[in-house]
């Protein structure tokens, strides 16, 4: 376990409030967000309309679930302002999702939205062990993408030092750390693990990185991620969860001292989970589909955003807010391989059980016939590589592929590759899935 962990800043009071205040805090602004979606965005009131719903029908909080979702397709439907709630003169910028999914979606962000925006990326800064002063290297994606700006005006607005890096450039990328010598990094998980493995090509060990936490999110990585993100970088691993229709990175994030999920910054975003079939509302601790109403946005109000993000509420622990579980996958990554329903993440965690393998791999799903095919392709330690032989790698691929059977259900291919042999994303999200099956006509 990491021991480099930096002492933890001064809370803001809603962060320790008692629930009551909260659910008042929340009724009020749900309200307010309510109104102001339906007397702004067309689209929606006909929507409310529709269900024969009106604001004013919201008298507590879980009448919400009378309101009618809204989903990726009213946003692609409506593209790409149809749902802005603010004349164009209001707005003070546009972001859009990196379009992991399909076509992109197009966001916008009245200055007050900016400000609220930057205000819950340093309190989750701060939740990780940030304080002023720290240096934090911003290694996520610069432009369209949430993630470069959304995290540049947090590392401001917590009064840190912002090293605008953005993705790419490996090399370039350790070399500044080396120089700069960060006390933060915020960057992809998989991204980092590149990271990692140069550090390691230069006989750098952990121990001598400056960097002691890093703020990682925008792609599901799991608990034996973590391990080997902190174990590569001598660094805690903190989760920070968003996205581009709900607001970006910052909607969520993890606390240094307990490490045991993303905190919803919940005076800003009510969360609800979801029966994904049926659209019914879970209680909390069942997993199901994540959907979020935003309380104080002004430009691009959400209600009943429906995330695809499966997962699960959790209750407070370090603050007075609920969590979130680890996001198990989107509902449109899961694959289905001969009727068995597989999310990369569950690969992931049985690859990462092997002691073995690195956080490298990539799934590609074949057609063979009329039946599905799974390689899992993982790739060696760089110390392991060195002493193995062809005999030992060929049982690490038969005992990975045992436990993915047994844990999974799904019979695979497991294919070991030396160091380096997975292609590397070093912009945006890692692309973990390559689906070579025919496409239906
Ligand atoms: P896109 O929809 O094109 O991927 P975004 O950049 O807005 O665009 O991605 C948001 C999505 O990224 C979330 O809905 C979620 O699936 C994933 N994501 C973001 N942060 C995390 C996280 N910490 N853990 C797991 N998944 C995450």
């Amino acid at each position: 376990m990491p021991s480099k962990t930096i002492d933890r800043d001064g809370l803001e009071p809603i962060e320790r409030a008692s629930r009551d205040e909260i659910s008042a805090l929340q009724l009020d602004r749900l309200k307010w967000s309510l109104r102001h979606t339906y007397d702004n965005v067309e689209p929606y009131r006909r929507k409310c309309e529709e269900k024969g719903v009106h604001p004013d029908d919201l008298k507590t909080l879980s009448d919400l679930s009378l309101f009618p979702f809204m989903t990726k397709y009213d946003l692609r439907d409506h593209y790409p302002f149809g749902l802005f709630a603010v004349p164009r003169d209001k707005l003070a910028r546009l972001h859009a999702s990196s379009g992991t999914t399909g076509k992109p979606v197009v966001v916008g962000y009245t200055s007050h939205d900016i400000d609220v925006w930057a205000g819950l990326v340093a309190r989750s800064l701060r939740a990780a062990g940030a304080r002023p002063g720290d240096m934090v290297h911003n290694a996520y994606g610069y432009g369209m993408f949430t993630g470069g700006l959304g995290a540049h005006y947090g590392i401001e607005r917590a009064g840190c030092i912002a090293v605008p890096m953005s993705g790419g450039q490996t090399e370039k990328q350790v070399q500044q750390i080396l120089d700069f010598r960060p006390d933060i990094i915020m960057v992809t998980p998989s991204y980092s693990l590149v990271i990692a493995d140069e550090f390691q090509r230069l006989g750098i060990c952990p121990s001598d990185i400056s960097l002691k936490v890093g703020v990682f999110g925008a792609e599901p990585w799991g608990e034996g991620m973590r391990a080997e993100i902190e174990r590569s970088l001598g660094i805690d691993a903190i989760d920070i969860y968003g996205l581009t229709e709900v607001m970006g990175p910052g909607v969520a994030s993890e606390c240094i001292e307990t490490k045991d999920g993303p905190v919803i910054w919940e005076d800003h975003f009510y969360p609800e989970i979801i029966d994904p079939d049926t659209g019914e509302v879970l209680p909390d601790g069942q997993d199901g589909e994540l959907v979020f109403t935003s309380l104080t946005k002004e430009a691009f109000p959400v209600i009943r955003y429906r995330t695809r993000d499966l997962t699960r509420l959790l209750p407070p622990s370090a603050r007075s807010f609920r969590r979130i579980g680890k996001i198990t996958g989107r509902s449109d990554d899961m694959l289905i391989i001969r009727g068995v329903n597989v999310f990369p993440a569950q690969i992931e965690e049985q690859i990462l059980a092997d002691k073995h393998l690195s956080g490298h791999y990539q799934l590609v799903v074949g057609r063979e016939g009329h039946m599905d095919t799974l390689e899992v392709r993982c790739e060696l330690l760089p110390d392991c590589a060195a002493t193995m032989t062809p005999a030992e790698m060929a049982s690490v691929s038969k005992a990975v592929q045992r436990h993915i059977k047994t844990m999974v259900g799904v019979s695979t291919t497991v294919t070991v590759l030396e160091p380096g042999g997975i292609p590397r994303t070093v912009v945006g999200k890692a692309k973990r899935v390559i689906d070579q099956r025919p496409r239906a006509v």
